[in-house]
């Protein structure tokens, strides 16, 4: 029998204020409303495709993320649930980034090669990475969106402004269409 299909949440585009703001912490009793929308987020996430959506991407004021590189071509989601980022490496990288709320737009964004982060998992429990390589990038650039920052703020004003232009110029073709 096929499985019941997952209504994919919509992942919002940038600008848009809901993605500039910093997220509230996750409480306990947040955990279940959470639980209930991971798999239309997670269904969003995989559909687009991407290896990362923040809870502000799809409209929740809640500071969580999911995030899966697919290590072996598998689905292996990590719920980072207040993560914070508890160490950096001195040593810095430059990898091209790209985001689900700016689609099509990539540009390269320097960043502490390797880090620490702490998160809650959905059972409440204690959990630290210790990140480098695509993952490291990753887990910063989500967390990023949960105190409201884009990876287009890394950039120059003038990169910034290139992208955020060619943005509003695609939002109005397609509320047009
Ligand atoms: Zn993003």
């Amino acid at each position: 029998m096929a499985e019941p299909e997952i209504d994919p949440l919509p992942i919002l585009r940038a600008p848009d204020a809901r993605l500039k703001s910093k997220t509230r912490r996750v409480r306990p009793d947040d955990l279940a409303e959470i639980r209930a929308v991971l798999p239309r987020m997670m269904a969003a996430m995989y559909a687009a495709p991407g290896i990362g959506l923040a809870a502000p991407q799809v409209g929740l004021n809640l500071r969580f993320a999911v995030i899966d590189l697919m290590p072996d071509d598998k689905p292996a989601p990590i719920t980072l649930i207040n993560p914070a980022v508890e160490q950096v490496s001195e040593t810095l990288t430059t990898r091209e980034e790209g985001c689900l709320s700016l689609p099509g737009h990539y540009a390269g964004v320097t960043r502490p090669e390797r880090v620490v982060v702490s998160y809650e998992d959905l059972d409440g429990r204690k959990q630290t990475i210790e990140a480098d390589g695509l993952l490291a990038t990753c887990l910063q650039h989500e967390i990023d969106h949960l105190d409201g920052i884009l990876f287009v703020d890394h950039l120059s004003a003038l990169k910034r402004n290139m992208i955020m232009r060619k943005m509003a110029k695609e939002n109005r073709l397609r509320k047009a269409g």
